[in-house]
């Protein structure tokens, strides 16, 4: 059985969107204080489609991230990625790995890596909290449940103690043929894919080809 971890094992922060006004983005200092907050031992930091040229301040939050700990991964939009003076700049500042959509959303093309930096973790929804441009929180990027907001919940006992997510680390909440497969404690699933498809959290997998 898996430890369940007072923290989460990954934190993901939409940077911005471009599809909200500009002014509702989170501000540095609120960026600041989750990670500070959420901060546990070898823990990842994934900052999701920054455009640079509309957020100057990732550099700030890539070296608090690393000073507090964290590897930083950065997944830059298709279209955007920094030019090498940038990249340069995060890399000093800490940050692991930037990389960038490819023009159909497939895949990640390196950009830019430390020389050793360690291999970024599959980033399970079961263990993490994701941060939206206006600080909704919500279990991952893909999955759009709104559990609060950084600007009035207590981070930590929201991660600890929301249902929605205790119930997403329980491996005996998860249905079906998921519910029964040996593999659930490591595997699980699909969450996002089961909330996509079934419109249930907890529903089994309907992409995986594995026979119980
Ligand atoms: S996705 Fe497949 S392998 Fe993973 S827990 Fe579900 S049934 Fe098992």
């Amino acid at each position: 059985m898996r430890s369940t971890p007072s923290f989460p094992r990954h934190i993901t922060w939409q940077a911005y969107n471009p599809d909200s006004d500009p002014q509702h983005d989170l501000l540095l200092d609120e960026v600041l204080r989750v990670i500070t907050r959420l901060r546990a031992p070898g823990q990842w930091l994934r900052i999701l489609q920054v455009d640079l040229r509309l957020r100057g301040d990732i550099p700030e939050v890539v070296r608090h991230a690393s000073s507090n700990g964290l590897s930083v991964q950065i997944l830059a939009r298709a279209g955007t990625l920094p030019d090498p003076a940038t990249l340069a700049v995060l890399a000093a500042a800490g940050a692991c790995d930037v990389a960038m959509l490819d023009a159909d959303a497939s895949c990640f093309v390196p950009a830019c890596r430390r020389p050793d930096p360690r291999a970024a973790p599959a980033f399970d929804e079961r263990w993490g909290l994701h941060v939206t441009a206006c600080g909704d929180l919500t279990p991952d990027p893909v999955i759009p449940i709104v559990l609060g907001n950084v600007r009035t919940a207590d981070v930590v006992d929201l991660y600890q103690n929301h249902p929605v997510l205790r119930a997403l680390r329980e491996p005996d909440a998860i249905e079906g043929k998921c519910g029964a497969c040996p593999h659930r404690l490591w595997c699980g699933g699909s969450r996002a894919r089961a909330f996509a498809l079934t419109g249930s959290l907890f529903a089994s997998d309907p992409a995986c080809t594995f026979v119980t």
